[in-house]
């Protein structure tokens, strides 16, 4: 949440800035803003709305300054506003702040700067953050790190900070607790951003900040301390991203541009470690702890939103294939309720963004217990791949859309694979199985491509229902967090309000909502609970719901009943939600553009929840 951006070098900062706050928007985009030094003066450009917005505001001006930080909100404190956009600057004017997290302590921190005579002109704990740095500068009379350093140690809460002086201008102060930060190194010139997409056009040559790091960066020299001022040794890591993924690619928006790369997504989150031919799946990144996953005798998965519909899939997968009971938790649930978690205890973490604040939250109180952690992670690099004991990237490329599509899918691969190995490695399967299973999922690919092509026939259904109200998601066993995913993307970037259920529990409850207006999506490709699905449609059908069934190629019955049908290619069941998820995706992107909605950016959502 929130994107941050800093640049001090040798180049004019604002085109920098710029750009880079249009690559972070997806991480935030309630008000955007710039600080910059002009001659010895802070001046500092925000405003409400998009970076456009930002951009109009500046258009006829240039600025000369080589140093600078920009922001993109995602409101915690403070509704969106041009006052409430970043920077902050403090009351003397000489400091100004870019924040990305929240300060929990705010208000205390509030009260008492007030008391001293402070007047504050936002509803933002940042304000409140860089008039307490600005306070204890000048009563212990420090220099700005010293001051950043003790204020760090007193302030609860999550923060990715950079700050910039007019006393010292030519320096950025940077630090980060719990939300995301990389810094790039170019010559005689840094950049700083949330992730490396606005960095990686200058320097492939990257440092992540660990938390409760700060770092002092002038134009030629970049010093890393702790909150006690302990030097720090920092890793330079080699940026492995493509500008070209990072940009729309001729598509409309970044979400159909995800939607469409899955064929390859899948395939390069495969690569290198599935060779059906073989036999053979090697998952480099699980090696030491294998064994402790194979003979577990129990897994949780811990993850939010779409992720943890990921894991719900898995938890179908991991017990049908590979016997082992499983939990599928919220992670903001998981970490608030005293969990029974025992020494060598398993527990798998799903995370895009690998920054998700409650994720994180979990896998420290799991860790603190002797719990086993893997992390199936996106972002190379994020901190949720650096403190589990192992793990393995989707490999799938940055994803922008806010609404996640190529994530989930490698997601699926991913757990599909580590049930696999278990599988074999234990005998719950037999070696034909295990090769069959394999050779279905080298062939997923092909089949999200065939299944891609139901696009036209998604986007004609989709005029039919765009103007809906409600919509209705059923399916049963694989297909049942496929139907809770289908919903989620809907309510995601349409605002249709949508529920997803397991297709029987539909008697229980959601059947009074039927009738003729209600749209029933039912996933009912041909799987063991093929017939039972099929009833539920007559029992929907019964009732005048409008039924619109995601079915298995050659499908002759269903077609019959549904006032709509969508083909997919078949594949073995445990697999099916990779390709069953493929039109639900196409159908919510249709429904939201159709009614004018904001696709890669959602109101009130952002990518990668950093905040509790
Ligand atoms: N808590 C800060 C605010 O509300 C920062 C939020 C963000 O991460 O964008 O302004």
């Amino acid at each position: 949440m929130c994107g941050i951006v800093g640049y001090i070098g040798g180049k004019p900062a604002f085109p920098i800035l710029l750009k880079g706050l249009k690559r972070l928007e997806y991480r935030g985009y309630d008000s955007a803003g710039v600080a910059l030094l002009e001659s010895t003066n802070l001046e500092v450009l925000k405003k409400k709305g998009k970076v456009s917005e930002l951009e109009k505001l500046t258009e006829t001006k240039t600025y000369s300054s080589t140093i600078g930080i920009g922001h993109t909100r995602w409101a915690t404190h403070g509704e969106p506003s041009d006052k409430n956009a970043h920077p902050h600057y403090s009351s003397d004017q000489k400091l100004a702040i870019i924040h990305n997290g929240i300060i929990e302590n705010y208000g205390a921190l509030k009260t008492e700067l007030s008391e001293k005579g402070y007047e504050f002109r936002s509803d933002t704990d940042t304000e409140v953050f860089i008039t307490f740095i600005e306070d204890i500068k000048k009563t212990l009379d420090l220099t700005l790190e010293d001051a950043v350093r003790i204020a760090l140690t007193k302030v609860v809460g999550a923060y990715a900070i950079v700050i910039m002086s007019t006393e010292e201008p030519d320096k950025l102060i940077a630090a980060r607790k719990g939300s995301p930060m990389v810094i790039g190194l170019g010559k005689n010139e840094y950049y700083i951003a949330s992730d490396a997409s606005p960095i990686v056009e200058y320097t492939n040559e990257v440092i992540y900040m660990e938390d409760e790091q700060i770092a002092i960066i002038t134009r030629n020299d970049l010093t890393i301390v702790d909150t006690k001022d302990v030097p720090q040794k920092a890793e330079i890591h080699k940026l492995d991203l493509k500008l070209e993924s990072i940009e729309k690619g001729g598509y409309e928006h970044f979400m159909l541009k995800e939607i469409f790369e899955q064929p390859r997504s899948i395939a390069d989150c495969m690569r290198g470690r599935l060779n059906a031919t073989e036999g053979l799946l090697t998952l480099g990144g699980i090696r030491n702890y294998s064994e402790a996953l194979t003979n577990a005798e129990k897994i949780v998965i811990v993850a939010c939103g779409t992720s943890w519909h990921a894991g719900l899939v898995a938890e179908y997968i991991f017990e049908d294939l590979c016997r082992i009971p499983v939990e599928v938790e919220y992670a903001s649930e998981f970490r608030y309720r005293n969990p029974v978690i025992r020494e060598g205890d398993i527990l798998i973490a799903i995370s895009q963004s690998g920054e998700t604040a409650d994720t994180l939250a979990a896998i420290e109180l799991a860790k603190s217990k002797g719990a086993i952690i893997f992390g199936v992670v996106n972002t190379v690099g994020s901190s949720i791949s650096r403190i589990t004991h192992e793990g393995a990237y989707l490999h799938a490329g940055p994803e922008i859309g806010v609404a996640s599509t190529k994530a989930f899918t490698a997601q699926l691969t991913i757990l599909a694979m580590i049930a696999l190995r278990i599988a074999s490695k234990k005998g719950t399967i037999s070696e034909s199985k295990y090769r069959e299973l394999l050779v279905d999922l080298e062939n997923i690919p092909a089949k999200v491509e065939t299944a891609l092509k139901s696009d036209d026939k998604v986007k004609e259904i989709s005029s039919l229902f765009k103007d809906a109200r409600n919509f209705l998601y059923l399916g049963r066993g694989y297909n049942f967090p496929v139907a809770l995913e289908g919903a989620l993307k809907l309510k995601e970037i349409s605002y249709i309000h949508a529920e997803g259920y397991p297709a029987a529990e539909m008697k229980h409850g959601p059947i009074a909502l039927i009738d003729e207006n209600m749209p029933v999506v039912f996933i009912a490709t041909r799987d063991s609970s093929y017939d039972k699905i099929v009833s539920n449609i007559q029992e929907v059908k019964s009732r005048k719901g409008k039924v619109i069934a995601i079915v298995t190629e050659g499908d002759v019955l269903i077609p019959k009943m549904a006032d709509h049908t969508i083909e997919v290619p078949a594949t073995h069941e445990a697999l099916m939600p990779l390709v069953s998820v493929i039109p639900l995706q196409l159908l919510s992107y249709h429904i939201a553009v159709m009614r004018g909605a904001n696709v890669d950016q959602p109101r009130n959502l952002a990518k990668s929840v950093t905040v509790e």
